[in-house]
């Protein structure tokens, strides 16, 4: 791999095979989720991935490659944790806490691939392709920022409160405190 656009090409692929791997898993998260707002976010996350991918197809047609993945270690392993979550988590509040720092994970990753692959773009003059990676590195932004809230406002509390009901702990605190 010797030329700036080779790896251009081979990270498109990257997150490609990533964003069709979300695809396959993010249903499976959703219909899991016990709160009905985080299965909300990951249903609304699920349409927008879609309209992600036909970015990316419209990326390869425009370097005049066919859009294929490659497989990425990194988002199989993620996935892998996500599902050991889901299957480990005996208590439904605890599970949609550990679902969703899944997520998050899955969105840092991207985040960091769409932010590398704009910045490649601008400086193969891609202006177009450096775009669409931006509208997507927005939406990828904004849905980690919606599942931080989330997590803050109610999936921890519950979590430490249905934790703190089975164990016979005091929780720590109500919602509003958690909140602030
Ligand atoms: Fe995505
Ligand atoms: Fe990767
Ligand atoms: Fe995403």
């Amino acid at each position: 791999m010797d030329t700036l656009e080779k790896l251009f090409e081979e990270t498109l692929r990257d997150i490609f095979y990533a964003e069709k791997a979300i695809l396959k898993n993010l249903p499976k998260m959703a219909r899991k989720a016990k709160s009905p707002a985080l299965a909300a976010a990951f249903e609304e996350h699920i349409e927008q991935t879609e309209g992600q991918v036909d970015r990316l197809e419209q990326i390869f047609e425009m370097i005049g490659k066919a859009p294929r993945g490659k497989r990425c270690p990194a988002i199989d392993g993620l996935a892998e944790e996500a599902g050991e979550i889901m299957q480990e988590a005996k208590d439904a509040t605890v599970r949609d806490a550990g679902v969703l720092a899944a997520a998050q994970a899955v969105e840092h990753y991207e985040i960091s691939r769409y932010g590398t692959l704009a910045a490649w773009a601008d400086k193969l003059n891609m202006t177009e392709a450096a775009e669409l990676l931006r509208t997507t590195l927005q939406e990828e932004k904004d849905t980690d920022a919606k599942l931080s809230e989330l997590a803050l406002s109610e999936i921890n509390v519950e979590a430490d409160e249905g934790d703190a009901k089975t164990s016979g702990r005091k929780s720590k605190g109500g919602r509003k405190e958690a909140a602030e």
